[in-house]
C-alpha cells in the first residue's frame, strides 16, 4: 500500500461527483495559511504546486483524479475539515475555531510584514509552487528573493533575501 492509498488521507471517497459538486473552488485550502492574531490566514501566491489560478477568481487542481498519488501532502475533505485544513466556512464543513481565512487585500497589506516574518520564521513546504511565491514576495516588499533547502529538514524550504536559489 502507498502512502496514498492510506485511508487517513484520502477519505473513504475517490470520486464521488455530487459530493465534489459542493465545491467552490475558492482554492483556499490548498494554500499554506499562517496564524496571525488568532486566526490562519492564507497568504496568495503560497499554496501547492499543482493549484492553478483560473477565471473568476477559482481555482483548480492539475492532478485532481491522481492527486493522492501524485501531492502525498494532499488530503480528503473529510480529512482535510476535523484538521482546519479547509476555509473556515467552507461548504464541507468546519469546527467552530478551525479553518483557514482569506482576508481583503487592503487587511493582507497590514498584515504583509507580520506573515513574512513568519513565513521566514518557519519556513515553507517544499511543495509549494516557489517561482509563484517569490513573484508575490518581489511584488509585495521588492528586492529580490530566493528560496534555499532548510538545513536539516527535507521537506521545508527557506525565504532568503538575494538572488539564485531553487526558484
Ligand atoms: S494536489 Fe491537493 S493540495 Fe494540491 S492543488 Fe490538488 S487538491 Fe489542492
Amino acid at each position: 500500500m502507498t502512502l496514498a492509498q492510506t485511508p487517513d488521507r484520502t477519505g473513504s471517497r475517490r470520486a464521488d461527483p455530487p459530493h465534489e459538486q459542493l465545491c467552490r473552488r475558492c482554492g483556499v485550502s490548498c494554500h499554506v495559511a499562517l496564524p496571525v492574531r488568532e486566526r490562519y490566514v492564507v497568504v496568495p501566491g503560497l499554496h501547492c504546486k499543482f493549484l492553478e489560478e483560473q477565471e473568476n477568481n477559482t481555482f483548480g487542481c492539475r492532478v485532481y483524479a491522481d492527486r493522492f498519488e501524485q501531492a502525498p501532502w494532499c488530503h480528503h475533505a473529510e480529512i482535510a475539515g476535523p484538521l482546519g485544513y479547509l476555509a473556515q466556512d467552507c461548504p464541507y464543513g468546519t469546527p467552530a475555531g478551525l479553518g483557514k481565512v482569506r482576508v481583503s487585500e487592503e487587511e493582507f497589506a497590514e498584515l504583509w510584514p507580520e506573515l513574512l516574518g513568519k513565513i521566514r520564521f518557519w519556513g515553507v513546504p517544499t511543495y509549494i509552487d516557489g517561482a509563484r511565491l517569490l513573484a508575490e514576495v518581489v511584488r509585495r516588499s521588492g528586492g529580490s528573493w530566493r528560496l534555499e533547502p532548510w538545513p536539516g529538514d527535507s521537506e521545508r524550504l527557506r525565504l532568503m533575501r538575494g538572488s539564485g536559489g531553487l526558484a
